[in-house]
């Protein structure tokens, strides 16, 4: 199975793109096709690596729009949580496939998922083409009982995510240290220690996180973590907007990764700002994600990433900070090398890349990268294609209208849509 993309700008330069089995074979000026080659023009396009969704609840494209602008306890008490409990997997991997489909025309190539039914997120990542980090998730409601009696359910789910392919990759999914034992933890840090997988949890998202944590343990969430053997280079800490100056040395010491979530801090009004100068200054690898459709509400890391470049900005007076470049950057991947992706066009490298239009009214004139940031939106990306496959071209996915029916008969079968 080989592709050559030709004419695509790339630096600056209109060059050849050659994928051979799923990986990139040759990249230049000269490079043309060879017999067999299915031959995709990308005159007009600019080629790059795609963009990484590094924290999201896919499905939840199902409770989009439902119940939104309602305080966060009230929103998960009396929405959330009952629409929850009525999921299956069906629904589920309907809710993943449709997410899929807006990823793909975002041009995301890869996500980090965590939500209920991981085998029906892994079926639907792979029908969709796309790659994911998909976990198993784990709330034992403080309850160290409860977490055993998941042991062996959790051990089976990593089982299935192990056999569901190339395009997935398991991990586990403890939802948080508020709603986790430190006993389930530490189980959770052996198991991904023994397995090599990762560890996705959301850590330090709100302030009244950081007291209960003090209150109940006598320690700050990051600290919690660490005592648990959870902090280390497996880990992906989602949010981290209150870390303190001991935390984010400790992060830094143990190697874990950090994903911020701009949008979904904004929406969910959480108070405070990820210190990306800090964290980075520390060396902490840090990526990008949008959180799930509930919380952002779009799974737009293109458009996320404008707001990551507005929001550090703001919060240190300096116009200065997150130039458009380093905001790119963490949005493709390339500040964090456990997420993935971030290689860029490189011979022997996985075949993810998007093609974006260089005639989009807002790209022009001036720097493609600042444009591509700050005005242009997803709309500019044309074609998206992972593991050499072209999952769309044009900007048309394949079988989109059939899998948004489906999507939004579960919706309405659970009452939410
Ligand atoms: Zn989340």
């Amino acid at each position: 199975v080989s592709l050559l993309i030709r004419g695509a700008v790339l630096d600056g330069l209109p060059v050849g793109v050659r994928i051979v089995e799923g990986r990139f074979a040759a990249v230049g000026p000269e490079v043309g096709p060879e017999p067999g080659d299915e031959v995709l023009d990308g005159s007009g396009c600019a080629v790059s690596g795609g963009w990484v969704n590094g924290h999201t609840h896919a499905a939840m494209t199902l409770f989009r729009g439902f119940g939104d602008d309602l305080p966060l306890m009230e929103w998960l008490t009396t929405k959330i949580w009952p629409a929850e409990a009525r999921l299956d997997d069906t629904d589920v991997y309907w809710g993943t496939r449709l997410a899929c489909i807006e990823m793909i025309r975002g041009g995301t190539v890869r996500f980090w998922d965590m939500y209920w039914h991981s085998e029906a997120v892994a079926r639907a990542v792979v029908d969709a083409g796309l790659r994911a980090t998909v976990s198993a998730v784990v709330i034992d409601g403080g309850d160290p009982a409860r977490g055993r009696a998941q042991h062996a359910a959790l051990s089976d789910s990593i089982a299935a995510l192990e056999a569901a392919g190339p395009l997935v990759t398991p991990s586990f999914g403890p939802h948080a240290v508020y709603t986790v034992s430190p006993e389930t933890l530490s189980w959770l840090a052996e198991q991904a220690a023994a397995r090599g997988i990762s560890v996705q949890i959301h850590l330090s998202e709100t302030e009244d996180e950081v007291h209960a944590c003090v209150a109940a343990h006598g320690l700050r969430p990051a600290m919690l973590l660490d005592r648990c053997g959870v902090l280390n280079e497996r880990a992906v800490l989602a949010h981290c907007v209150w870390l303190d100056d001991d935390e984010l040395d400790l992060v830094a010491e143990r190697g874990a990764t950090i994903v911020t979530n701009p949008v979904s801090n904004l929406k969910l009004a959480v108070g405070g700002v990820f210190r990306y100068d800090a964290a980075t200054t520390r060396g902490i690898p840090v990526g990008l994600g949008t959180d799930g459709a509930s919380s952002n509400n779009s799974l737009d890391v293109l458009g996320d990433a404008k707001f990551l470049a507005l929001i550090q900005k703001h919060a240190q007076r300096d116009p200065a900070a997150m130039p458009a470049p380093e905001a790119l950057a963490v949005a493709s991947g390339r500040r964090a090398s456990r997420l993935g992706g971030g290689t860029g066009i490189v011979v022997g490298e996985p075949a993810d890349c998007v093609l974006v239009r260089l005639d989009a009214d807002e790209l022009g004139p001036g720097d493609f990268t600042a444009n591509l940031v700050y005005a242009a939106g997803r709309a500019a990306v044309d074609t998206v294609i992972v593991a050499g496959r072209v999952l769309m071209r044009g900007r048309v996915v394949d079988d989109a209208d059939g899998v948004r029916a489906e999507a939004y008969a579960r919706a309405r079968r659970l009452g939410v849509g």
